[in-house]
């Protein structure tokens, strides 16, 4: 099935780190990852980011208050559907974005060799079903075993296994593995599997559609995208970026990007009294309902808001009447990672994004189980390459 003899000689136990519950991760022994297909490929992650999603069960036991809203009926309907009974409830391998090397290749594969380095997408896509052919690759149809097919949520997401992991399979290889491109840190791309193309595509999009236009982003919840949006849009030659929160830390990295920082104040999701603005572009990642209906209102005529952040209460209201008037459009769902890639490696290759600004921590892979607790926005943890060339 290996198109060559195993290069690869592991005199260590193969670990993955496993979330047990909140504030709790540990090393465990796995069974070792093996080829399954001759379009399989064997990674070894050694960049590994926290994703803003992961950072909600890291800090609370998410499972039965889920379990509890479900009953009732203040969750919607379709999240236990989605996600299953037990959703974010350990123990389940940790880790879902990651920039990896290459270990084995299976006999199709063509596009990477043994050393490569690589950015694992968080989803699992084909790139030859109907909808990846048109730029859906979170909506992939084959090896579909779940709602929704990704790493690092363990079964409830199809059991794919998680990034802090010596080895990982990831499927359809051609298609799923981006290399990272010469010149650029590869710790600097270890959100990439996720949380920056998520940022990216909330203002891409609305600045093909409104060239330059001045941007909103809501900060909040979705932490990191937040900020990847801001930089992304100043990337994509919006002409300004307000960014409304109210972490101090956020602020502040917001500045960093190039972005006109503005502290929230009074009730969540509402800026400075007066505040009148209106943006053509406006992007929710607060994750707040009081905060969404608040971008919505911020649009001028014709304006698009997306939403990076999941609600999952039941029945979120907007405000229809607003927006209908004022003929505003409202985008929200799962980004397409792997298919923003490409565009967001350009942007990141020519300088003009740089997602390490939004890093508030980088840490040694040893210190994964209390690194990966720790408040900063980004969270990265690493370690030295196997395979030097
Ligand atoms: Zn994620
Ligand atoms: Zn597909």
């Amino acid at each position: 099935m290996s198109s060559q003899a195993p290069i690869w000689v592991f005199t260590e136990l193969v670990r993955s780190l496993i979330y047990v519950r909140k504030r709790t991760l540990e090393w465990r022994e796995v069974p070792d990852a093996v080829l399954e297909a001759d379009t399989d490929v064997l990674v070894r992650p050694f960049a590994v980011a926290r994703c803003d999603l992961d950072v909600a069960f890291l800090r609370h036991d998410l499972g039965r208050p889920m379990r509890l809203g479900h009953a009732a009926r203040v969750l919607d309907r379709r999240v236990l559907t989605d996600l299953g009974r037990r959703p974010f409830t350990g123990p389940f391998p940790f880790g879902h974005e990651c920039v990896a090397e290459v270990v084995r290749t299976g006999g199709e594969v063509r596009s990477v060799t043994p050393g490569d380095a690589v950015i694992v997408p968080f989803q699992i896509s084909c790139g030859r079903c109907t909808a990846c052919s048109q730029g859906l690759t979170a909506a992939c149809g084959t090896d579909r075993r779940t709602p929704i097919s990704m790493y690092g949520l363990g079964t409830a997401t199809g059991g794919w296994g998680g990034t802090m992991s010596d080895l990982l399979r990831v499927p359809h290889a051609d298609h799923m593995l981006v290399r990272v491109p010469e010149g650029v840190d590869p710790v600097a791309l270890a959100s990439a599997s996720d949380n920056i193309p998520d940022g990216w595509r909330s203002v891409a999009a609305p600045l093909a559609r409104f060239p330059g236009a001045p941007v909103l982003v809501l900060g909040g919840r979705a932490r990191s995208v937040g900020l990847y949006a801001a930089a992304s849009a100043l990337a994509l030659g919006a002409e300004r970026v307000d960014y409304l929160d109210s972490s101090r830390e956020r602020l502040s990295i917001a500045a960093a990007l190039g972005a006109t920082p503005l502290t929230r104040i009074g009730r969540p999701g509402w800026p400075r009294p007066g505040s009148t603005a209106r943006y053509p572009i406006v992007v929710d990642a607060s994750g707040e309902r009081g905060a969404l209906r608040h971008a919505l209102r911020s649009l001028t005529p014709g304006g698009v808001c997306t939403s990076v952040a999941p609600y999952f209460e039941s029945g979120t209201r907007l405000p229809l009447w607003t927006m209908y008037v004022n003929q505003a459009s409202f985008v929200t769902g799962l980004a397409n990672a792997r298919a923003e890639l490409p565009a967001v490696l350009d942007a990141v290759t020519a300088g003009r994004l740089r997602p390490e600004l939004v890093t508030g921590v980088v840490a040694d892979w040893s210190d994964a189980p209390r690194a990966l607790l720790d408040p900063t926005t980004k969270v990265v943890v690493r370690r030295a390459r196997a395979h030097t060339r």
